[in-house]
């Protein structure tokens, strides 16, 4: 993905590798928390997904 620095919630997010449209960065960020949630398997760091 990529993030702009100053990304806000309806800031559009697209494919860093083909360019295509993802989602708005608030609706990203609630779907991640939402299957995120109670495992902490994952973590997000400067718009990295990271699978611990
Ligand atoms: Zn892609």
């Amino acid at each position: 993905m990529d993030i702009p620095d100053d990304a806000n919630e309806s800031t559009p997010i697209h494919c860093s590798n083909c360019g295509a449209f993802l989602g708005e960065w608030g609706e990203l960020q609630d779907d991640f928390y939402r299957q995120a949630r109670g495992t902490e398997a994952f973590d997000l760091r400067n718009g990295t997904i990271i699978k611990k």
